[in-house]
């Protein structure tokens, strides 16, 4: 059976914004048609009416399912390299506790209207979740280890966790350029294949960058509280970004998680090397730790590609990309919503290399179907609500 679904707009994302247009979903939520309002295709269909803005499903492009059980655990306004050690010594809890909080963030995340998640892992917890969701996850096997002896070990564990999960949609990624030794980021580089995705944790305090140009600042105190030995990274003028990504295989995909300390050049870097790199933006968690945002404006500037996150329950309250995109408008107004769906939908899509089936209301694709409601015209409100209607 085909529903014709139609509102005060839909936004098909890969083509331009349509006026009481209509779109067409079997039960199976594969969409067969989108048409204008006068199209003599529609004459004797009926019509199932809403109002507000029908969008494709949601791409969370950044978040970690087995960190769901610490809502509310980690202090805010902490800067990261606290929150980092907050997180390292209370993520501990029973299994029960941690396997029901992914169940309901899971849950959560699909009724307020995601259907794509980029989720990063330090274990297989969240296998059996996954399996079972109607969500399509790509799992990021994360690794971690500064300790330049400890490289080879690390790359062959992460290898043993990606065997849990899904193998078409699962990678190994560094977890960040302060937690990664270049030994490791070699190490990893020459075992796996270019179709291999990368995402990275980015730029999300300056305490990073001022490590790497200066061996100086919080990070000092983080690898000290920790028994960390950073003996082996020799201060260099440059920043995280820079100290990351040229140790990387220059064919693969990466995606860079918060950059909220990404500055013009590091990306006017990122382009003259000629990388395949994704930006992902995950505003709540960056004022949950940091108090700060991005400068947006400097990526749409020199025409970045954009994408959406929550990142975790451990730095969010909520697992809500519509939440996030009000945190982007908010501060930046001139913004165009039609813009930064785009971001939280096909951006995130293509990165993971989904987007033959999600990210945009296109014939042939199953990319879910949202209402947007709570708008005024097409613009986003404090008050937009999301309605996930298939
Ligand atoms: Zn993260
Ligand atoms: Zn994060």
């Amino acid at each position: 059976m085909i529903t014709y679904y139609t509102a005060d707009y839909i936004i098909p994302v890969t083509s331009p914004v349509i006026k009481g247009g209509v779109v067409a979903l079997d039960e199976k939520g594969l969409i067969i048609g989108v048409y204008h309002s006068a199209d003599p295709q529609l004459q004797d269909k009926e019509l199932t009416r809403y109002e507000g803005v029908l969008i494709p499903g949601f791409v969370n492009g950044h978040c970690h399912l087995e960190l769901s059980h610490m809502r509310g655990k980690v202090p805010t306004g902490t800067g990261l390299p606290k929150f980092l050690s907050t997180v390292m010594s209370q993520r501990v809890a029973s299994q029960e506790d941690i396997a029901q909080a992914m169940i309901k963030a899971d849950q959560d995340m699909y009724a307020k209207g995601i259907q794509v998640v980029g989720d990063h892992v330090n274990t297989a917890v969240s296998a059996a979740v996954k399996a079972e969701s109607p969500i399509c996850y790509h799992t990021f096997v994360e690794l971690i280890g500064f300790d330049p002896a400890v490289a080879d070990e690390r790359v062959d564990q992460a290898r043993d966790t990606e065997y849990e999960f899904e193998p078409q949609r699962t990678s190994i990624t560094p977890h960040a350029a302060y937690s990664c030794s270049k030994k490791l980021l070699r190490s990893l580089s020459d075992k796996v294949d270019n179709k291999n995705i990368f995402s990275i944790h980015n730029q999300e305090s300056d305490e990073e960058n001022k490590f790497f140009r200066y061996k100086q600042g919080a990070f000092l105190d983080f690898y000290k509280e920790n028994n960390i030995s950073h003996e082996h990274v020799m201060a260099n003028g440059k920043n995280a970004l820079q100290n990351s990504i040229q140790f990387l295989p220059e064919e693969n995909r990466v995606v860079l998680v918060h950059n909220t300390y990404t500055a013009p050049k590091d990306m006017d870097y990122v382009t003259r090397i000629g990388r395949d790199v994704y930006y992902c933006l995950c505003p709540k968690a960056n004022l949950y730790i940091e108090g700060r945002l991005p400068k947006v404006q400097n990526f749409v500037l020199s025409k970045q590609k954009l994408m959406i996150g929550t990142d975790s329950l451990a730095s969010n309250d909520t697992l809500d990309i519509l939440e996030e995109l009000k945190a982007i408008h908010e501060e930046f107004e001139d913004l165009s919503l039609e813009t930064t769906i785009a971001w939280a939908t096909i951006n995130g899509a293509t990165a993971l290399r989904l987007e033959d089936k999600y990210g945009s209301l296109e014939v042939g694709k199953t990319p879910g179907l949202l209402l947007i409601k709570g708008l005024d015209g097409l613009s986003l409100t404090a008050q937009a609500s999301v309605q996930r209607i298939v």
